[in-house]
């Protein structure tokens, strides 16, 4: 069985990389020509609107799926006329656009900040009075790592937006005061059975993802109930089939809402060695038809991102129980070209494990001190 998979980035490849020992095989569009992908699969170079080239890719695949949220919807639907595409369309529409993501989030009854959607420097004014600040103006499209916004928290910093107001639909959303970030990975299968991983605790630097601590810290059964109950009915609400992933802030002991993603997730890395089945695995299984994979954890576990550099690889694993990945990307700024996890079989030793990483780690932009100082109290 060949499946097709929209993208072509790291999310992909370790898909496929889950995907070879069930014997499915891959074909990859992307219109990158650098894909990490290529190393390891098919790969069609060619722009998602590119109709005829999507006819091409899509003679003989079982099945299309994606690795990319902002795939245009249309794409999805003309693939849709002639092989089954999971997640459906319909979730890349409500994921691509943050109005209709907190809108959907509101109407099934999800805790979720107060926002209004700004299109101009007088609606922001307005929305401004309404609000309140401290808030976050976004894009509604395409903001991705924290690109595409900006905390408003005097009129100074709204005056000064007029200048260069963006000519681009927006959301100004209230400042949510979180006490953490989390998030939690869930899959829906074909005949709608579902299965639901445990929270995650994230930390980011400049809006990009550092540290992931699976399960959160100090976890409750009431809080990760919380986290499947709203994930539980967007899956439902969206008719979806595969893993969905819901970015969550923690506020005052209860979760809101922030955003979803329709595929897997960074913040999900760690399940490649910690959980029974993995977030790619359990993708795979569910867009195919297979029984979903148990989303067990085997012990407590650190995900660290490697942000345009890479560490000594013998150092890194001499560390027990660290695991190296690399993407196979060329090295640049700001470009996630692998992560690290380390595994433990108590919070008390993820926390020494996580001191015993090489100097690489150990400097301020990993978190570490941050994030681990939480992980045992
Ligand atoms: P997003 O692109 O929505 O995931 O936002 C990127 C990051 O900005 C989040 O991970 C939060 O740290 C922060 N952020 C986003 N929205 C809000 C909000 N309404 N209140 C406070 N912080 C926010």
């Amino acid at each position: 069985m060949t499946i097709g998979i929209l993208g072509g980035g790291q999310l992909g490849y370790m898909l496929a990389l889950a995907g070879y020992p069930l014997d499915f095989h891959f074909r990859f569009l992307d219109p990158s020509p650098q894909a990490p992908v290529g190393r390891i699969a098919p790969r069609v170079t060619a722009e998602y609107t590119d109709y005829e080239a999507l006819d091409k890719f899509a003679h003989g695949l079982a099945l299309v799926t994606y690795e990319f949220e902002n795939v245009p919807v249309e794409a999805a639907r003309h693939l849709a006329r002639h092989v089954p595409v999971y997640p459906p369309p319909q979730a890349l529409e409500a994921a691509q656009d943050r109005l209709n993501e907190k809108t959907l989030f509101q109407k099934l009854g999800i805790p979720t900040t107060e926002f209004v959607a700004v299109n101009s420097a007088a609606e922001l004014d307005v929305a401004v009075r309404k609000l309140g600040l401290p808030s976050v103006l976004k894009t509604r499209r395409l903001g991705y790592d924290g690109k595409g916004q900006w905390v408003l928290r005097t009129q100074e910093d709204v005056a000064g937006l007029g200048k260069n107001f963006p000519s681009t639909p927006l959301i100004l959303e209230k400042f949510v005061s979180f006490t953490r970030e989390l998030s939690i990975l869930a899959a829906r299968g074909r005949c709608g059975e579902t299965a639901f991983y445990p929270l995650v605790e994230n930390h980011h630097r400049s809006g990009i993802l550092r540290l992931s601590l699976a399960p959160a810290p100090h976890l409750t059964e009431a809080l990760q109930r919380e986290a499947e109950s709203a994930s539980r009915r967007i899956l439902e609400a969206l008719a979806y089939v595969g893993v969905l992933t819901v970015e969550l802030f923690e506020c005052g002991g209860h979760l809101w809402a922030n955003e979803i993603a329709p595929r897997v997730h960074n913040s999900g890395h760690w399940s490649i060695e910690g959980a029974v089945a993995s977030q790619f695995e359990n993708h795979l299984r569910a867009v195919v038809g297979l029984p979903l994979g148990e989303t067990r954890t085997l012990g407590y576990f650190a995900m660290l991102n490697l942000i345009g550099e890479v560490p000594e690889p013998a150092e890194l694993l001499a560390v027990p129980d660290a695991h190296l990945h690399l993407y196979g990307k060329a090295l640049r700024p700001g470009r996630k070209v692998g992560h690290v996890t380390v595994r433990a079989e108590s919070a008390e030793e993820l926390s020494l494990r996580l001191r015993q990483l090489p100097p690489f780690f150990q400097r301020e932009e990993f978190g570490l001190s941050a994030g681990t100082s939480g992980i045992v109290k």
